[in-house]
This record gives structure tokens, C-alpha cells and sequence, in this order.
């Protein structure tokens, strides 16, 4: 497709999006960008519902910043989440944040993308869900499993490397958009456009959706 045609066809998406779902928010629960950064690298193959089963509490009562969990130590802290899928290697990346936040960012999470990526553990997704969720950037593309999955069957993009997707994005999509629109489509991919049965016949995007019907 042109870009000038995926630019109008996003443009009606977005429109759409933005009256179906105009409160789509994380599905992580957070209170600070510290419990969001330490939640989504936790969240890794994992679902959020289990990480905010296990991480609220503790949130609550016990680690309220990166000292805190660096008094448990590693030990102390994989027996906190060890029913969180990967949690020997999870908790290994979190003690190593925590360590940079204390010794390089005065035990704040900074709010630009390369110092966020150089944490261990995250990626510009996650950085993306930071920056989106707790500093008011809008020009983020997040690009997670939901958003790879019903962009692609919109026919908005073309690539499968999550970088590239992010490109593609950002040129159809208006700078301003960005965010809302991949907490929107993430929302779409959970409610309606399901990874295994996509529910085309009740779907606002069937009479514009190259895939409609076809999945
Ligand atoms: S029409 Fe079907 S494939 Fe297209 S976005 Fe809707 S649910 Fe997904």
C-alpha cells in the first residue's frame, strides 16, 4: 500500500480506536515509575495479571525503591517472586537496575530512552511503556506481542523486527498518537482481535481490515 493510503487508512484506525477504548490504559499496576520499570521487565513471558498478583503487595509493603530491594539482596528477592515465570534470571536484571538507578541516577528511573535502555533487561519496548505511561511521552510506539500481531493483519506494517515495526509506525502515525494508540490496539488485541480466534464479526475494523475473515 502507499503511504499516503496507509496514512489515511491509520488515520481512520486511530479515529476508530479513539471512541472504542478512549481509557485503554497498562494492564500493570503501578505508582511509580520505579514499581512500573521493575514490573515490566517481570512481565517477560509472563501475564500481567500474575505480576500484579505478586508485585502489589510487595510494592505496598516492602519495596517502595531500588534500596529496598537491594537490602534483600538476590537471594531474598527470588524467593519474593519465584512463582513469576523465569524469575532466577528476572530477578538477576532487577537487582541490576536497582544498582544502576541507586549509583548512576540517584536511585530515580531517568526519563529519556537511552539511558532507560541501558538498564539491564530492557528494551526500547520497555522503555517505551515508561516513558508512555509515567513521563507523558507520546511519541512511543510500544511495540508488544498484541501490537505485532493485529497491526500486522491491519495491514499496517509489513516487517516482523520490532524495530523496523517502530519505524514503520512512526511514519504513518502522528507524533502526538503514538502512545495512545499502541495502549488502543493492545486493548483491541485483548478484547477482539485475539491471537488464536480473532472475532472479525464483531469487530469495528471489519469493513476496513485486510484480514478480516481470512485469519
Ligand atoms: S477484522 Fe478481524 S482480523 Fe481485522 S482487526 Fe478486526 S478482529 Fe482483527
Amino acid at each position: 500500500m502507499k503511504k499516503t493510503d496507509l496514512k489515511k487508512l491509520s488515520s481512520e484506525i486511530i479515529r476508530r480506536f479513539a471512541a472504542e477504548y478512549p481509557d485503554a490504559v497498562c494492564h500493570l499496576e503501578f505508582r511509580s515509575p520505579f514499581e512500573l520499570i521493575v514490573s515490566t521487565v517481570l512481565a517477560a513471558q509472563c501475564t500481567d495479571i500474575r505480576v500484579n498478583m505478586v508485585m502489589t503487595p510487595l510494592y505496598k509493603a516492602r519495596y517502595k525503591k531500588p534500596t529496598d530491594i537491594l537490602k534483600d539482596g538476590i537471594e531474598g528477592f527470588r524467593e519474593n517472586i519465584k512463582s513469576i515465570n523465569f524469575f532466577n534470571n528476572k530477578a538477576k536484571a532487577v537487582l541490576s537496575i536497582c544498582e544502576t538507578l541507586e549509583n548512576k541516577f540517584g536511585g530515580k528511573v531517568p526519563g529519556n530512552m537511552e539511558d532507560l535502555t541501558s538498564l539491564t533487561g530492557v528494551g526500547r519496548k520497555s522503555a517505551s511503556v515508561v516513558l508512555g505511561n509515567c513521563f507523558g511521552k507520546k511519541d512511543v510506539i510500544i511495540v508488544d506481542t498484541h501490537l505485532k500481531r493485529v497491526a500486522a493483519r491491519l495491514g499496517l506494517i509489513e516487517n516482523d523486527n520490532p524495530e523496523k515495526i517502530e519505524t514503520e509506525l512512526k511514519e504513518i502515525i502522528p507524533p502526538d498518537e503514538q502512545f495512545h494508540f499502541s495502549m488502543r490496539i493492545g486493548e483491541h488485541g485483548r478484547q477482539i482481535c485475539k491471537a488464536k480466534k480473532p472475532d472479525c464479526g464483531d469487530c469495528f475494523l471489519s469493513d476496513i481490515c485486510i484480514s478480516a475473515f481470512k485469519v
